[in-house]
């Protein structure tokens, strides 16, 4: 890992920072590169702008690690309401949560009350399923379990994978017998060294094997296999692969983040692919968007620029 990434991951946990940083005016205006805006409103905005061009969504609502079970109600009422927002728009929109944001490092009894809670809700008013989004590695076994608990009662859940992790592809396998909907992703924690590849083509090399094996078992079983990812030749192996394995083009998905590279994402939907853009919004989003920065360096830049 470089070392501008190094820092910027460091900076994304610092406490200090974390309290200081997001007051700045300059990287107030940066943000927005990322994010339409702080309120559900300029993300249900941003949403209809999307579907416009046939590109559904899936929102987040920025937050992680609370403090306190009665913020984890919180963001649970925040998810209902807005589940009947989008009901009430006829919006295709899916949720993605951070377990840690309902509740998981204070009471795994309340989290499965409160992810349940939306999930069920999903199902019965939009028709559609949640995914769990991955967090660092301290988390991936808990949350694995997690999964495997809420799959066995409701069909409507997704999980997300990390390709930087040795364990990933074994997880899959360990996985498929619960017909899983799995969103591959590469990764975007600072993680100890001797649980991760050392280098990103070591980490595409696991993206690219990992989506075969969805992309095969997909065949068989009744899986959902989403690659969020922004990288093209990535994405261009996986559909090459896909077509050679006969795999029709709407049995796979692809999704990325609002405000990188829009362009492609409006192609691969002119094309006939499943492209599903994730919108996040919220308060808190500092730790979120110093990930997006370690992701992409050269985005330092572009804070910098709103400095003036
Ligand atoms: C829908 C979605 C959900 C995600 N959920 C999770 C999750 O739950 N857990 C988790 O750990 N990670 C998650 N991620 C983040 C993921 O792990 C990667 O950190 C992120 O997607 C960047 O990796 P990449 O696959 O795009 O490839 P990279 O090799 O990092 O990037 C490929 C190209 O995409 C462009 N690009 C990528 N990132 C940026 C950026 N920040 N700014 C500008 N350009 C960029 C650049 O042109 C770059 O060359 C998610 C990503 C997406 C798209």
């Amino acid at each position: 890992m470089n070392i501008s990434k190094n820092i910027l991951l460091w900076m994304s946990e610092n406490k200090f920072m974390k309290e200081r940083i997001p007051e700045l005016k300059f990287v107030r205006k940066a943000v927005k590169k990322f994010m339409p805006g702080e309120t559900e409103e300029d993300a249900l905005y941003a949403a209809e702008q999307y579907l416009h061009f046939g590109v559904p969504l899936v929102f987040t609502k920025l937050g992680e690690n609370i403090s306190r079970l009665s913020e984890a109600q919180e963001v649970r009422d925040h998810y209902l309401k807005l589940i009947d927002k989008i009901k009430e728009k006829n919006l295709d929109i899916e949720i993605s949560v951070k377990l840690t944001q309902l509740g998981f490092d204070l009471s795994e009894e309340e989290t499965i009350n409160n992810f349940l809670a939306i999930v069920k809700n999903a199902k019965e008013k939009l028709h559609n399923s949640v995914f769990i989004d991955m967090e660092n590695s301290l988390y991936t076994k808990r949350t694995i379990d997690f999964y495997k608990k809420c799959k066995k009662d409701f069909d409507n859940v997704g999980i997300c994978l990390q390709a930087y992790l040795f364990r990933t592809e074994k997880d899959i396998e360990e996985l498929l017998s619960f017909n899983p909907s799995i969103r591959m992703v590469k990764g975007a924690y600072k993680e100890p060294y001797d649980l991760v590849f050392k280098n990103k083509t070591m980490v595409d090399n696991n993206f690219f094997l990992c989506a075969n094996k969805l992309l095969s078992e997909s065949a068989q079983k009744k899986i959902r296999p989403v690659f969020a990812t922004h990288d093209e030749k990535l994405i261009n192996s996986i559909i090459n692969e896909a077509d050679k394995m006969g795999i029709s083009k709407t049995s796979y998905e692809f999704q990325m983040l609002y405000g990188i590279k829009t362009e492609l994402q409006k192609k691969l939907a002119k094309d006939g692919f499943v492209i599903r853009v994730l919108i996040a919004y919220g308060e808190s989003w500092y730790p979120w968007y110093m990930r997006r920065l370690a992701e992409r360096p050269a985005n330092i830049w572009f804070v910098i620029k709103n400095i003036y």
